[in-house]
């Protein structure tokens, strides 16, 4: 049998225990046939066969990422990105738009996200003027990354009708500047005054489709779907019938009404589905459950309130309420992975868990505590017992741990996320972005676990520092054995599919304070190359 692909004269990291070093990849059928020396490889030399030579370069498993929203971020990619880091003065953000009307029909929206008047070079928000400086003729929204906040231009308001006799709607403002002028300002529940049209299914597939080439990008070959309703569902199984899936999607179905998403424990019961129902690309997990909400927000069910404040949080159900519905599914073969970020949210979700744990002994089933963020001493103790993973959002630390030191005081920040003590205790913690909430490339969430420094140069702590193996392995077995595929995917053995990534530097001797900048060459999935720098 000869190959397809030979990778050779690389460093293979093949995060796998039993076989450490090696420099040569055998591929044939997507699959990994061989890891081990470069002349052996050879061998599986036909003449059909591509030989890959890495020059030295590292070759790794694809990053599997354990926590995303891959459609809500799909509609972001269909928007323009207005935060700083992309556009940095209202001067860029116009440039934007004036550039999407070029390619949009008149009367079409332009939407954009993501502008925050406190980052902006002129310090101050953008009007409706500015916008219909460059866009006379197309409706515009742009909305603040709180989300609260939008301004739209001229030609939105009299496509939707607000004029200066528009009353001021309920639970919303429309800003009008000294001379009595509408600024184009809509704050809260007046955003809903503009006449936007919704998203339809084509939309959805047409960002999706990008968002599949940023995963590419990333090195990112599996995501976790963490709010799986039908139309995603519809989604991934019309682009693998299309050929065009280039990422294994491993989704957990939304179960109970809430956050605005319908649930569908009871359908995915009745129907019979067990977790591991569907194939090597789209796999059911389970059911995903929400008890809290954000440290960012602080909205997280925290023990003791946050800086500053009296507030301690918003839990949404007590063990009670929701430990009923855990067993439910529990009993149904069906996986559980649940939102608990403070402490008083996983306390809920461990006794939830421990409710369930009566009936059926759950502690080789895998289930998930999702962020996971301030277990207790005792939590971790009792986690381990239950068998239960910390999907861990590691990659908060990075992108939003200025808000975390802010909101939790550093003292609570050496508990925050904490790798150090989960590797300690035994407990099994895949690394996530969250993606939209933060941004989406696992090299930051690697650096942030390994340095425990956010993007404006704060150090969190100085106690949870994990190597940067470590991380690594948060973002491939971690990850593969939070789906109960860890022979399969997220390492380099014999018999595992080949999704690979090309990295330039190899990420255990580049210095530390580079892992953020390093960047994928090539990512292979089924050993076929998706993405190539
Ligand atoms: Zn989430």
């Amino acid at each position: 049998m000869k190959a397809d692909t030979i990778f050779v004269n690389g460093h293979i990291m093949t995060m796998d225990m039993d076989l450490l070093d090696a420099s040569a990849v055998v591929v044939r059928e997507g699959v990994i046939q061989y890891v081990g020396d470069t002349e052996p490889a050879l061998n599986w030399k036909g003449k059909n066969t591509e030989v890959v030579d890495l020059e030295g370069k590292t070759l790794m498993p694809g990053f599997i990422e354990s926590h995303v929203h891959p459609v809500d971020y799909a509609i972001k990619l269909l928007e323009i990105d207005c935060r700083a880091t992309s556009a940095p003065s209202i001067e860029d953000v116009l440039k934007k738009i004036k550039e999407q009307t070029q390619s949009t029909p008149e009367n079409e929206w332009i939407r954009g996200w993501g502008w925050d008047d406190s980052k902006l070079k002129e310090k101050r928000k953008i009007t409706r003027w500015d916008l219909d400086k460059v866009s006379p003729n197309h409706p515009v929204i742009l909305k603040r990354t709180c989300g609260h906040v939008a301004v739209a231009n001229s030609k939105a308001f009299e496509m939707s009708g607000i004029t200066k006799d528009t009353s001021q709607p309920k639970g919303g403002n429309i800003e009008y500047d000294q001379s009595g002028e509408m600024t184009g300002i809509l704050e809260e529940l007046a955003q809903d005054l503009l006449s936007l049209p919704e998203y339809d299914y084509n939309d959805l597939k047409k960002g999706f489709e990008l968002a599949q080439k940023d995963f590419a990008k990333w090195g990112i070959t599996t995501v976790h779907d963490m709010s799986a309703v039908q139309e995603n569902m519809q989604l991934y199984q019309d682009l693998l019938s299309d050929d065009n899936l280039t990422v294994r999607v491993r989704p957990w179905i939304w179960a109970l009404n809430q956050n605005g998403w319908k649930g569908h424990l009871n359908q995915t019961l009745s129907l019979g589905i067990k977790s591991g129902f569907g194939n090597d690309m789209i796999r059911i997990q389970g059911m995903k459950y929400m008890l809290d909400g954000s440290v960012g927000g602080r909205t997280a069910a925290v023990d003791q309130p946050y800086e500053d404040d009296n507030h301690k949080g918003i839990l949404y159900f007590s063990t009670d309420e929701i430990a009923p519905y855990m067993k439910q599914a529990i009993l149904g073969d069906l996986r559980v992975a649940i939102h608990a970020i403070g402490e008083r949210a996983i306390e809920v979700s461990i006794q939830a868990f421990e409710e369930a744990h009566k009936e059926a002994n759950i502690s080789n089933m895998r289930n998930r505590i999702e962020h996971c963020a301030l277990p207790t001493e005792d939590h971790l103790k009792r986690m381990k017992e239950l068998g239960l993973i910390a999907a861990s959002s590691i990659g908060f630390i990075y992108h939003i741990g200025d808000s975390y030191i802010k909101n939790l005081g550093t003292e609570r920040m050496k508990r925050v996320y904490p790798h150090r003590t989960f590797i300690d205790y035994g407990i099994v913690a895949p690394g996530n972005s969250d993606l939209p909430v933060t941004g989406g490339n696992p090299w930051t969430g690697i650096y942030g676990a390994v340095n425990r420094k956010t993007i404006s140069g704060q150090v969190s702590d100085s106690v949870q520092n994990i190597s940067a193996y470590e991380a690594v392995k948060a973002y491939t077995v971690d990850a593969a054995y939070s789906s109960c595929e860890e022979n399969i995917i997220g390492v380099i053995k014999a018999s595992a599919k080949a999704d690979l990534i090309i990295v330039s530097e190899n990420p255990l001797e580049v210095d530390t304070e580079k892992l953020k900048d390093l960047e994928v060459e090539e990512t292979f999935m089924n050993g076929k190359s998706i993405y190539k720098k």
